[in-house]
């Protein structure tokens, strides 16, 4: 089984990104042969950025991914733009894309806002680029928090229309989505997602943050009305922290409830902080150990992207042939 998953060097990683899907990729190395990850600075461009801060942003992205348990032997690491096969594969997979799908995605509507019309074509070619990241190594299973599912589902449907036209030829994936934890809450905006670009800065918790100021924030963290610790509607903000401390925990909503039941959301939310704090601490101390040392982090990139075109080359040169591109091999 492949499993292939991608994340965005567009600033600090956070809390959110932890749980929905980093956990799962340091899962992922032990049941895949090969579990593949990448840093997608490609994608990074669709957005206003600065080059310099995009490379720096990308190996830093890699360096906390190693921290927080990859290993460059026992998985494929590597950074997104340095294997071509995805750009051409992006480009072939528009034709079996349509414009109106595209432009019905949320994260699109999402980030272009009111803009729709200025924002960068990349940024409506996003999912695109996405299903090539994951078709060019027919992966069959993909880790990603819950407001990925609508990329897959647009992936699916590109392989499938693409197996249909020009015959079978590639592998239609899975997405695997955490029960628990598959949408973390911003802490003072709870009705919206922790993002990296797009949340408030004091409801974001990154993953290497100071640990004194990650129990900060859960203390201000917004509570709901009432005082019933329960994982409800009406309760995103509790519910968000019932969530965060099971999956620290490693246990279930229903038995943090139980324990935490009359208690008061003040000693709730510094409780939360604090495991969260002292769970996130060794991966921050790995992070810090190994971010500034280019010369590691550029090298074991540098054999992930080889892995990686030694398994994608192959395989979009099959999707080459079956569209009639090039000659016959
Ligand atoms: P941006 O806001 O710029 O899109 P992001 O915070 O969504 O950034 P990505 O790099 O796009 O970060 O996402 C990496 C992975 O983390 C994806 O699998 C995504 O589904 C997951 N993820 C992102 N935010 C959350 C969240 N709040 N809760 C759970 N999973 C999340
Ligand atoms: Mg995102």
């Amino acid at each position: 089984m492949v499993i292939f998953s991608g994340i965005q060097p567009t600033g600090r990683k956070h809390l959110g990104n932890y749980i929905g899907a980093i956990l799962n990729y340091v899962k992922g190395q032990d049941k895949a042969d090969p579990a593949i990850y990448c840093i997608v600075d490609l994608h990074g461009t669709t957005v206003q950025y600065d080059p310099a801060e995009l490379r720096q942003r990308t190996r830093e992205t890699a360096a906390l991914l190693v921290a927080a348990g990859l290993d460059p032997e026992r998985c494929v690491l590597f950074r997104q733009g340095d294997v071509q096969e995805h750009s051409e594969l992006c480009w072939l997979l528009s034709s079996v894309t349509s414009v109106g799908q595209l432009n019905r995605m949320h994260q699109f509507r999402d980030k272009a806002g009111a803009a729709r019309d200025r924002v960068s074509a990349g940024l409506l070619f996003y999912p695109v680029l996405m299903a090539a990241d994951v078709l060019a190594y027919r992966a069959n299973e993909v880790p990603v928090g819950e407001d990925q599912r609508e990329h897959i589902e647009l992936m699916r449907d590109a392989a499938e229309a693409f197996n249909k036209r020009f015959g079978e030829t590639l592998v239609v994936p899975e997405a695997n989505i955490p029960t628990v934890g598959a949408r973390v809450r911003d802490l003072k905006e709870p009705e919206r997602k922790m993002s990296t670009t797009g949340g408030t800065p004091q409801g974001t918790v990154y993953v290497d943050e100071e640990p004194e100021s990650i129990v900060k924030k859960f203390k201000k963290a917004v509570a709901d009305s009432g005082s019933e610790i329960v994982v409800r509607d009406d309760k995103p903000g509790i519910s968000n922290m019932i969530e965060i401390l099971a999956v620290v925990r490693d246990t279930t909503p229903a038995e943090i409830e139980r324990e935490f039941e009359g208690s008061g959301y003040g000693a709730f939310k510094t409780a939360v902080g604090e495991e969260v704090a002292a769970w996130l601490a060794p991966v921050r101390e790995k992070y810090l150990e190994i971010k500034d040392d280019t010369a590691y982090i550029e090298s074991f990139l540098e054999v992930g992207a080889s892995k990686a075109r030694a398994i994608a080359a192959p395989i979009v040169a099959d999707v080459r042939e079956a569209m009639g591109v090039g000659p016959v091999r």
